[in-house]
């Protein structure tokens, strides 16, 4: 038996207060990852702060034009509210693919960002993982690496980030506000999540004594022209072995401005400036997509199982944005299930 406290906070000042008096507490929003991990032994929080009550739950228009959406939006309201499901489509499909309905139901904005990896070996505790116990060593590097990362990873974890949502919020450029005992601040979602390098342990850039309050979206978004395909063994309740977030401007038939974000191959969600750069005023047409492919991944590597993702992200990326040139974006089967 494992004792845990648990503590509401009355207020996102109560929230940092406590997480920054016990560094072995834990927040808890929906619980579907975090109490997961509790049961399988992975995550052993001495003191559980339960911010499920937090006024953090509205989607709002900002003043330039853009969305701030509360850290404790349940991502299915996130997925149907009018104003995701009008302007940021792409956000919308990209939440409907992830996970189940009951699932989507409790999981938080917030917690879908800080939602640990599925690899294996980091859920089996009785196996090396430098994740879950630095220096311990990487079972997957010559394990069972099927599902694991084909760009950016390191000798030390080839672990894969395997949010949905993210994906589009990298794409978007999106913004993240936390606030910790100094006060608020807000991170570029680019450099929100981390690459492993010598500690895999460490997923984000936001610190432990921080809270995440909000994510805001940019004006843009990319309604006309987008797509979120996701490649999975099973067509729901299965994470991607590859996703794509792809979403134009057109001008014609030329491409005036290009986003691409990978899902399913790093250990963040994947975007290069350069490949959406080398992409504007190009035709938006398949050689065009086979460049920003190629060039997307040009230093991907594969492991032992997983190499085939190389070829498979290469074709997704290609259907992806051809989908988002043409208008029309892969439609999720569970569209329809609210
Ligand atoms: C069977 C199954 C299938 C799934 N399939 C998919 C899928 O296909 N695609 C996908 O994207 N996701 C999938 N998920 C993951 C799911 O989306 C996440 O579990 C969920 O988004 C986590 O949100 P939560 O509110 O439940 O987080 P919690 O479990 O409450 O918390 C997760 C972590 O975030 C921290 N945290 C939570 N909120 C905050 C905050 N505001 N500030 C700071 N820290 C915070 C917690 O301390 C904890 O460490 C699946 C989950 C399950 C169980
Ligand atoms: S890939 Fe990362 S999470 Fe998986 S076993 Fe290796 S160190 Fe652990």
């Amino acid at each position: 038996m494992i004792n845990i406290q648990y503590a509401r906070a009355n207020d996102v000042t109560d929230a940092v207060r406590q997480i920054a008096a016990d560094p072995a507490a834990k927040f808890i929003a929906g619980g579907t990852n975090l109490v997961d991990l509790m049961k399988e032994d992975v995550e052993r929080p001495s003191r559980l702060i339960d911010i499920s009550r937090l006024p953090l739950k509205t989607v709002e228009e900002t003043k330039d034009g853009g969305v701030r959406i509360g850290a404790l939006v349940p991502n299915s309201d996130l997925a149907w509210h009018p104003l995701i499901e009008q302007r940021y489509p792409l956000l919308s499909s990209a939440i409907l693919a992830g996970a189940s309905a009951q699932l989507r139901n409790m999981a938080s904005t917030g917690g879908n960002l800080l939602q640990r990896t599925r690899c294996y070996y980091f859920y089996d505790t009785a196996t090396p993982c430098n994740k879950r116990e630095p220096g311990s060593g990487c079972s997957a590097i010559k394990g069972v690496n099927r599902m694991h990362a084909i760009l950016g990873t390191s000798e030390t974890c080839i672990a894969t980030h395997p949010s949905d949502m993210c994906v589009a919020l990298a794409a978007i450029d999106a913004k993240v506000h936390v606030t910790g005992p100094p006060g608020e601040r807000t991170i570029a979602f680019a450099d929100f999540h981390r690459v492993p390098g010598n500690t895999p342990e460490i997923d984000s850039n936001l610190h432990p004594n921080e809270i995440i309050t909000a994510i805001e979206l940019p004006p843009r978004g990319f309604a006309a022209n987008y797509s979120y395909l996701k490649i999975r063994d099973r067509l729901s309740y299965a994470f991607a072995l590859v996703s794509v977030a792809a979403a134009l401007e057109l001008e014609g038939d030329r491409i005036k401005d290009a986003r691409l974000a990978l899902g399913g191959v790093a250990h963040k969600p994947w975007r290069d400036p350069a490949a959406e750069a080398a992409q504007r005023g190009q035709i938006a047409n398949q050689a065009t997509f086979m460049r920003a492919a190629d060039f997307l991944l040009r230093d991907a590597k594969g492991f032992e199982h997983n190499s085939f993702k190389i070829d498979l992200a290469r074709r997704a990326i290609v259907r992806a944005l051809t989908q988002a040139a043409n208008g029309t974006p892969q439609s999720q089967s569970n569209k329809k299930i609210r």
